[in-house]
């Protein structure tokens, strides 16, 4: 047996995958990805691929990065380990706060950290209720989130998140509440995008109504929702959503643990909407993906709600502020700071606009679209009328496989094709990943006809 039959032998055997169809891979064996290099990643059997999604929207700065391996190792010798409980701190966990509140919004100074965004979207449910106790009003314990979101895994990101394939596999957390996400081309909507996002943002006004104003307590979004197929809302949105959570006084919770640390061309997206969020949830690309880390920034508001309770805060985890984890992330902020975030707000956006929106063209795409350095393409039956395929996925599924077979990493959600590659890449690279994108919906297509 060859090394890769037996990883693959032991893997069917063993492992139980997040996200994966069992059964796929009892038929055709996982893919074994052995190492990477720079933008790409290789299958053990030698196949490179580009990887257009940076892992899971983590590895934002590529697979080599010598100064991050370095600051881990360096770290592992110095302290490998400590916690932050009990009046307790260390360097790095100090330093990252500090680092963090340095790039973030004027009015977020303070971090909590976790291992994940999961981790952090549980943990802002936790500090929401104890804000609104500190503030005396702890009858408002109601969230609204949004159809189709994806807010992680753990029973509150699941739960806080819109997709019903996961609800139908647990019981969510009760009063939690969703309205539809602002999803103009899957709404296939006949007013303008401006009119749509306006009407999709009064549907948060309607809820709250709905539930009573004063049982709120906040309101949970991704700024661009990410997994659910890269929605991007349009520009009359996001001022409208804050107009309401200002209205009635309810926590906004952005939740960046896609778009933090630069995908927007900005620190944060929230800044390029010009949001003033209660919570930054973060994760993922704050260590390049190198090392587990995620966490909350938190407005000042809340800081001083919160530390305004004289009992401890009996929340926290054995590995909240990981000395090597907060070192790999500060080696990355330091890497993202030398030009990178200006990078994908210049060059790289208009990268995706000259090249990325072209695939609109394709006779399968129904809209491609992109906003700094991540892009989406929907794969429809008939672009005029916007007709999709009767089974949705199938021709995502192709998609991907194909995209796999040009060399590339695309990830389908349901028919929408989603990319979000590497900081690391040029504008001939961009050319390059549209090409291999092109290719990909050709072979598509022949297999759908
Ligand atoms: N929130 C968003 C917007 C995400 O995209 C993800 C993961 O993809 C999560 C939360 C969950 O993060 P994690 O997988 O680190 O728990």
């Amino acid at each position: 047996m060859t090394q890769l039959k037996q990883w693959q032998h032991a893997d069917a055997a063993h492992h139980l995958h997040p996200f994966t169809n069992q059964a796929e891979i009892n038929k055709t064996g996982t893919r074994v990805i052995s190492h990477a290099e720079g933008a790409y990643i290789y299958e053990a059997d030698g196949h490179k691929l580009l990887d257009g999604m940076s892992g899971l929207w983590c590895c934002n700065l590529g697979y080599t990065q010598p100064k991050i391996n370095q600051a881990i190792a360096e770290q592992l010798q110095e302290l490998p380990y400590y916690n932050t409980f009990f009046q307790c701190t260390h360097p790095r966990a100090t330093e990252l706060a500090e680092a963090i509140s340095q790039r973030a919004p004027a009015h977020m100074n303070r971090v909590f950290y976790t291992n994940s965004g999961s981790e952090a979207n549980d943990s802002a449910i936790r500090m929401i209720h104890r804000y609104w106790d500190a503030l005396g009003q702890p009858q408002r314990k109601a969230i609204i989130a949004r159809d189709n979101a994806y807010h992680g895994s753990t029973i509150g990101g699941a739960s806080l998140g819109g997709m019903a394939f996961m609800h139908k596999q647990f019981t969510p957390l009760e009063n939690i509440h969703h309205i539809a996400q602002p999803y103009w081309y899957g709404a296939n909507a006949d007013i303008s995008p401006d009119e749509f996002g306006l009407q999709a943002a009064q549907e948060l006004e309607k809820k709250i109504q709905e539930l009573g104003e004063n049982n709120v307590a906040a309101f949970f979004a991704e700024p661009i929702q990410g997994a659910g197929g890269v929605i991007i809302p349009p520009q009359s949105y996001w001022p409208e959503i804050q107009r309401i959570c200002d209205q009635y006084s309810i926590l906004l919770v952005v939740d960046e643990v896609i778009f933090g640390f630069g995908r927007t061309g900005h620190w944060f997206a929230s800044e390029c909407y010009g949001l003033t969020p209660d919570f930054i949830v973060f994760a993922k690309a704050v260590t390049n993906g190198f090392q587990p880390l995620g966490g909350l920034l938190i407005s000042d508001r809340v800081s001083k709600a919160l530390l305004s309770h004289t009992d401890d805060l009996a929340h926290g985890f054995t590995y909240s502020g990981h000395p090597v984890a907060c070192a790999a992330a500060l080696a990355t902020l330091d890497i993202l700071s030398d030009g990178y975030i200006d990078k994908v707000r210049i060059e790289l956006s208009q990268a995706m606009e000259d090249y990325w929106l072209a695939l609109g063209e394709h006779p399968l795409v129904g809209e491609a679209r992109c906003k700094g350095f991540v892009g989406a393409l929907e794969l429809v039956k008939d672009k005029s009328s916007r007709k999709r395929f009767d089974k949705n996925g199938k021709a995502g599924a192709l998609c991907r496989d194909a995209s796999l077979q040009s060399g590339l990493v695309m990830r389908a959600t349901g028919d929408t094709m989603i990319i979000a590659p590497p900081f690391i890449l040029d504008r001939s690279d961009v050319k390059d990943l549209t090409e291999k994108a092109w290719q990909a919906l050709d072979i598509t297509l022949k297999k759908l006809s």
